[in-house]
């Protein structure tokens, strides 16, 4: 059958800037993908990498597709193509299909039930206390993440550590994220340090996406979760046994990553990429679908950090006429 892909860009600021050891987000900007069949019914997906060179990338290749295909078409094309963008068109073909198959109901997501992701703008420990006070009276998660290494804190995140170990309760989890902004001394330093913390759920790739022999030697003393190198280096996916982050916005086709969720011995984590509604609807089902696998954990799903809006609406069309 004969497809047509339309798209429409769209843009939005986050509530507030990210800063990590790689660079400061504050905007996120990309594409949304309309697919229609000649019937009339309409798939939705969204493109947006977070490395801005990437986008000119997936519009090429987009290109290179054509506007007017077929599914076997871009079917073919998917594996080869960015996570970005495998993403977007594995979303609307899915859309597609589930007219015919039925198979896909999504699922939403409580984002409270989320891990609480620090501000990366101020001493967290301060925002660590306000949320323990909220989250005593309206049941959230207990697990918060803590993004280090940023290239703009003035704080020495050593005696932070300290700060937040004494303040934090024995029933909270910590997961501290370098953003592979370590060394392997200062992993070193860390690992030595937090060894024995029971409340450290993981450390998120502590050493930069490419140094592989010095990440698994380094899981060897201390739970690490892998991130950046998944999307650099996609077969470590099925290698690498302990946590695994995934940010389904990046990973590619989504309809692969749901199957691979659902495998008995998944340690996986789903993870925002700060999507549009269209994009949420899959970050949401996946992050459903993993809290009722063999190894729950509270997805990373940044609540507050996207704005509200028509943008962010669970339904597509909506989103579509509001980009
Ligand atoms: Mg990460």
């Amino acid at each position: 059958m004969k497809l047509i892909i339309n798209i429409k860009p769209f843009s939005f600021q986050l509530t507030r800037k990210l800063i990590t050891s790689q660079g400061i987000i504050h905007n996120k900007i990309g594409f949304l993908l309309q697919i229609k069949d000649s019937d009339g019914n309409c798939g939705w997906g969204e493109v947006s990498p977070i490395e801005k060179n990437e986008l000119k990338e997936c519009i090429e290749s987009l290109n290179f597709i054509g506007r007017i295909t077929t599914k076997d078409s871009i079917e073919n094309y998917l594996c080869e193509l960015p996570g970005a963008l495998s993403f977007g068109l594995g979303a609307s073909l899915a859309d597609l299909e589930n007219l015919s198959i039925r198979q896909l109901d999504f699922e939403g997501f409580d984002i409270t039930e989320s891990s609480y992701l620090l501000p990366t703008d101020i001493d967290p420990s301060e925002s660590i206390v306000k949320y323990l006070d909220r989250s005593n009276k309206e049941k959230s998660s207990r697990t918060i993440k803590w993004k280090v290494s940023n290239q703009e804190n003035n704080f020495n995140e050593e005696k932070t550590l300290q700060k937040i170990l004494n303040i934090l309760p024995k029933n909270f989890k910590l997961r501290i994220d370098p953003n592979g902004g370590w060394s392997r001394q200062k992993a070193q330093e860390w690992s030595s340090e937090l060894k024995n913390e029971t409340r450290l759920q993981w450390i998120e790739q502590p050493l930069p996406s490419k140094d592989i022999e010095g990440l698994f030697s380094l899981a060897n003393q201390i739970p690490i979760a892998l991130d950046e190198s998944l999307i650099e280096f996609p077969y470590l996916r099925k290698i690498w046994k302990s946590w695994q982050i995934r940010r389904p916005a990046l990973d590619g086709d989504p309809r692969l990553l749901l199957k691979e969720l659902e495998k008995e011995d998944s340690r996986m984590v789903i993870s925002t990429a700060f999507e549009t509604g269209i994009g949420r609807r899959w970050i949401n089902h996946l992050a459903a679908r993993q809290v009722k696998g063999k190894n729950p954990c509270a997805p990373g799903l940044a609540p507050g950090w996207c704005p509200k809006g028509p943008l962010f609406d669970n339904n597509p069309k909506s989103v579509w006429g509001a980009a």
